[in-house]
């Protein structure tokens, strides 16, 4: 049996009154251990967040270096989020791929390094519109992992998050419909089956894009789907709290 996980990704959002409100209503709204609950604000509150955060919702970042340390200005180390106890990062978000010019080779150093540092990476995935209408989503997604793949190495799965999030869903209301995710996380947990049948069934696959309070639950109710990471609902308390409800 695989454990939910519902992720907040509150991206470049938010400020210290904004989420002093917003974690003492999720504190105060949280609280069932059944699914895990992680939030990712913006690296200079992590450790507000840290502080202000209960035992049952974990605190992640939203991107991290591929070095250990030293002359790499404005970028952060895995051993400073180790330090303020984070326990996951989230990796190859398509914003981070589009609009950094992170590519799959950079995606798949900072996930050996996030893995080798004891953390979870949560791998994101996903096609563009133009890709889905080509036919090619399989593809994309097939190539994203297996960048990942040949480099870390299929035992680094074992402690890694995988999120499917269709470009053309993030952001836009637009959210794929309960079929063509499943269709996608079963491809998905197939193509790592390849690779090791034990790790396929035991990783958690998330949907993002668009998952909000209304269609979370019918999302969530696939077999390949694990749980989400939810983006601009993140930042409500009462979606959130109903999001984690449907996990
Ligand atoms: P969204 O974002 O929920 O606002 O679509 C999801 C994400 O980018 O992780």
């Amino acid at each position: 049996m695989r454990r939910a996980l519902v992720a907040g990704n509150w991206k470049m959002n938010g400020s210290t009154d904004f989420i002093s409100e917003l974690m003492a209503e999720l504190v105060a709204g949280i609280q069932t251990s059944d699914v895990d609950v992680l939030v990712c604000p913006p690296a200079v509150y992590l450790s507000q967040v840290k502080s202000l955060s209960s035992s049952l919702i974990s605190v992640g970042a939203q991107n991290v270096s591929e070095n250990s340390e030293g002359a790499f200005t404005g970028e952060i180390s895995l051993s400073m989020l180790n330090d303020l106890g984070c326990n996951y990062v989230i990796l190859g978000h398509s914003e981070r791929r589009s609009l950094y010019a992170e590519s799959d080779a950079v995606v798949a150093d900072k996930f050996i390094a996030t893995v080798t540092a004891g953390l979870m990476p949560i791998l994101c995935v996903g096609e563009t519109l133009e890709e889905r209408e080509e036919g090619k989503t399989l593809e994309v997604v097939g190539r994203q992992l297996k960048a990942v793949i040949d480099v870390a190495g299929i035992e680094a799965f074992a402690s890694a998050v995988i999120a499917y999030e269709p470009i053309w869903a993030i952001g836009t209301g637009k959210t794929a419909t309960p079929d063509q995710a499943q269709d996608v996380h079963a491809a998905i947990r197939a193509m790592i089956a390849e690779h090791d049948a034990k790790t396929a069934s035991a990783i958690r696959i998330l949907y993002g894009g668009s998952v909000n309070a209304s269609n979370a639950a019918e999302l969530f109710a696939n077999d390949d789907v694990d749980g989400g990471l939810v983006g601009g609902a993140s930042l409500k308390a009462n979606d959130f709290i109903a999001i984690c409800h449907a996990a």
